[in-house]
């Protein structure tokens, strides 16, 4: 029966996947209280067509939201994503009619000040610069935490040459590897999702009120890509389509059998209102 056993080694392993019964008990295994709530910031838009962010919709103007979140436990925040500064803004290009939001970003540094950790969805700069370029980079650095791959490309690959840290940054910052999923803290699980950068990962968020919520970064650039099961059409970025394929199926599939599971896409702006609006998100930082 060797040949059998051969047939199934050769079988090939999906490209991707990830469990929620699996992350809802790794969102348990750390003991202590949930956090309370997710409040979101705007630090700038970004306009450009629909069809860049969801393939063979119409090239109508539409606004990509540039966020950053707070998750508010009763004895402290952690933050998933650190805003960018101005000069990150205009590296990406239109900057000139996009507009930026200084004092949303002032609000960001302050709450990177005050968080107890600081987590990104990935290493590129909307996301990462408002670490990176901090003033008080040595302070944030102790309590950020990244993973290898994240570092790593920051370091070999970064998106922009204002996004690499010197060898002495790099040692401040503390760096974990995993596989698969991670257990962050209580009700927070960290999920790899590489695809739009080697560093990228989705973070779930159970709240002590039983909603659940899935900061997906930038998985999708928009809600009606994951609705849709359609990937983005943006020929700048450069993604692996079956591993985005498998991620963004997964996506697909909770959003239509989880009623309870809010997705959260980083730059779809509709969504960030509407979620304002509804109160699965809070408007602001505290
Ligand atoms: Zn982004």
């Amino acid at each position: 029966m060797l040949w059998l056993q051969a047939a199934t080694a050769a079988e090939p392993a999906p490209v991707w996947r990830a469990d929620l019964t699996d992350i809802r008990q790794l969102a348990g295994m750390i003991p202590g209280p949930r956090p309370l709530r997710i409040n979101v910031i705007k630090v700038a838009e970004s306009r450009r067509t629909k069809n860049f962010a969801v393939k063979g919709l119409p090239a109508e103007p539409s606004v990509q939201a540039r966020t950053a979140y707070q998750i508010v436990y009763a004895d402290g925040t952690v933050m998933v994503d650190t805003g960018m500064d101005l000069a990150t803004h205009k590296f990406f290009g239109r900057g000139a009619d996009e507009p930026y939001f200084p004092e949303a970003e002032a609000r960001v540094a302050q709450a990177l000040d005050k968080a107890k950790a600081i987590i990104v969805t990935h290493e590129h700069g909307d996301h990462i610069g408002g670490l990176i370029r901090s003033a008080h980079f040595a302070e944030l650095a102790p309590k950020t935490v990244l993973t290898r791959a994240q570092l790593d490309t920051l370091i070999n690959a970064p998106q922009m040459p204002e996004l690499r840290p010197t060898a002495e940054m790099a040692a401040r910052l503390r760096v974990i590897d995993y596989d698969g999923t991670f257990a962050f803290a209580p009700g927070i699980v960290l999920i790899k999702a590489p695809g739009h950068t080697p560093g990228s990962q989705v973070v779930y968020v159970a709240l002590q009120s039983g909603k659940e919520l899935l900061l997906a970064g930038d998985v999708a650039w928009h809600m009606d890509a994951v609705r849709l099961n359609r990937p983005k059409d943006a020929p700048w970025i450069k993604e692996p389509s079956e591993l985005m394929a498998a991620e963004l199926d997964w996506l697909n599939r909770l959003d239509s059998t989880e009623n309870n599971l809010a997705i959260v896409i980083s730059h779809d702006e509709e969504q960030r209102r509407a979620y304002i609006g509804q109160g699965v998100l809070g408007d602001g930082f505290e």
